[in-house]
């Protein structure tokens, strides 16, 4: 499945009677953060809306001869910082609103990274379970087809999301450089490195987790040493931010998958576990710790939370039942508003995705350039600047947090939104 933030879940899909979609979350954590800030009511306007919506009808014939049709969209939010950029998923929940919302929070997470894009965000409506390979590369070249006038290294630039991995990306690239009539590596990324993609990608969303974990514990005076953590999912980024914890002297108590999840008080070793990627759905299958199921794991008494697969998991029928002292967001979008105000209530820390995962789109804009400049970097250099490049966004949030006595969500947003509201206003609305 995927390769990115989202292995194993859905936004969106979480198991909330609140159930909110993502475009209302976006656009109610919008209002509550400009209300924090004096910040042009005009330009808050405008970030309401997404720039422009592709939807797209895509046929595919199915192995068996027969013609299918699903439908696609890309939607690209805010373009004032620099191109869209954004995974493409294919997960039978995608819809319009659902590609607007998670759009809107790549626009935020770029402008707290501090990264020269906009945001966007696209994907088929389609279970790619139910397709065989072929069958996924005729539907990733015939979208590719489809959505060719709007991406472009330039204009909008794609990469992995739920359901989706580097072998679509390839796909998708060379899709794209066939029209063009030349090899263009920066219109996608997440790539496989052969071809243009950057090392340390794939393990960049769980590496930023664990990095963010680290600042935090630091910042709270806490002992990583002495810190347990419990983190819901197992894939690339629940796996990549588990080891790297577990290896910095963090206890990793509970991991879990789409079966369940296992549980030691003492410790599981992440480094012996299977991530998705490796065997899916194999957490449950070790012999090792207690099984515990999904909505168990987060409830369970330990230092750290990091929801790391599916949205919507952290709501108002749990959130007073969460015992953890830090929430940390590996997944796009696990906190609905209501849980948001009841963990401010019990002041719990939630560091948001849009910082905690940002490491994924961090490494995507170094693939960017080294595919500009045809020049590869090493893991070193990728993991040395993607480690400066978050404790500096770490810092900058931090500044926040610490002049406006706010949540480090609003912090977060107030930090994308003031630069987002600053390049608007230097660039004016024309005509
Ligand atoms: N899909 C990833 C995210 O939600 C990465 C997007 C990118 O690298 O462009 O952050």
């Amino acid at each position: 499945m995927s390769s990115d933030t989202h292995s194993g879940g859905s936004e969106g899909s979480g198991s909330s009677a609140e159930a909110e979609s993502a475009v209302e979350t976006a656009r109610r954590q919008l209002a509550h953060a400009a209300d924090q800030l004096d910040i042009d009511p005009n330009v808050v306007e405008r970030l309401r809306h997404p720039k422009k919506v592709q939807e797209v009808t895509v046929p595919v014939e199915r192995d068996d001869g027969t013609v299918e049709v699903f439908t696609g969209y890309r939607a690209q939010h805010d373009s004032v910082r620099g191109p869209h950029k954004g995974g493409l998923r294919f997960h039978p929940e995608v819809t319009r609103d659902e590609c607007v919302g998670l759009g809107m929070w790549m626009t935020w997470k770029c402008a707290v990274m501090d990264l020269p894009f906009g945001g966007a965000k696209g994907g088929i409506a389609v279970d790619p379970k139910s397709l065989s390979t072929d069958e996924k590369e005729r539907l990733t070249r015939r979208l590719a087809e489809e959505i060719r006038d709007i991406i472009g290294p330039t204009q909008d630039i794609p990469a992995p999301d739920m359901g989706t991995d580097p072998q679509t990306m390839a796909w998708l690239m060379d899709a794209y450089s066939m029209q063009e009539g030349e090899t263009i590596p920066g219109v996608v990324t997440g790539k496989p490195p052969v071809i243009g993609g950057s090392k340390g990608r794939e393990e960049a969303p769980g590496r930023s987790v664990a990095i963010v974990t680290r600042e935090l514990l630091e910042y709270y005076d806490r002992d990583i040493e002495e810190t347990t953590v419990a983190i819901q999912g197992f894939g690339s980024v629940a796996a990549n931010a588990a080891r790297l914890l577990d290896d910095w002297g963090g206890t990793v108590v509970a991991v879990s998958d789409v079966t369940g999840g296992v549980y030691d008080p003492d410790g599981l070793d992440p480094h012996a576990i299977p991530s998705h990627d490796e065997e899916p759905e194999a957490v449950t299958r070790q012999g090792v710790g207690e099984r515990v199921s999904n909505d168990e794991l987060l409830e369970l008494d330990v230092d750290v939370l990091i929801p790391a697969a599916v949205g919507n998991v952290l709501t108002a029928d749990n959130a007073d039942d969460i015992a953890a002292s830090f929430v940390v967001e590996g997944a796009n979008g696990p906190t609905t508003s209501k849980a948001d105000e009841i963990f401010a209530q019990r002041e719990i820390p939630v560091i948001p995705d849009i910082l905690a995962n940002a490491g994924g789109v961090t490494v995507s804009y170094f693939e960017w350039l080294q595919d500009i400049n045809r020049r590869a970097w090493s893991l070193e250099r990728v993991n040395d600047e993607l480690e400066t490049e978050m404790v500096d966004a770490w810092t900058d949030v931090r500044s926040e947090y610490e002049r406006r006595d706010v949540t480090w969500r609003d912090a977060a947003y107030v930090v994308a939104l003031s630069r987002i509201a600053d390049a608007h206003e230097a660039r004016g609305l024309w005509p």
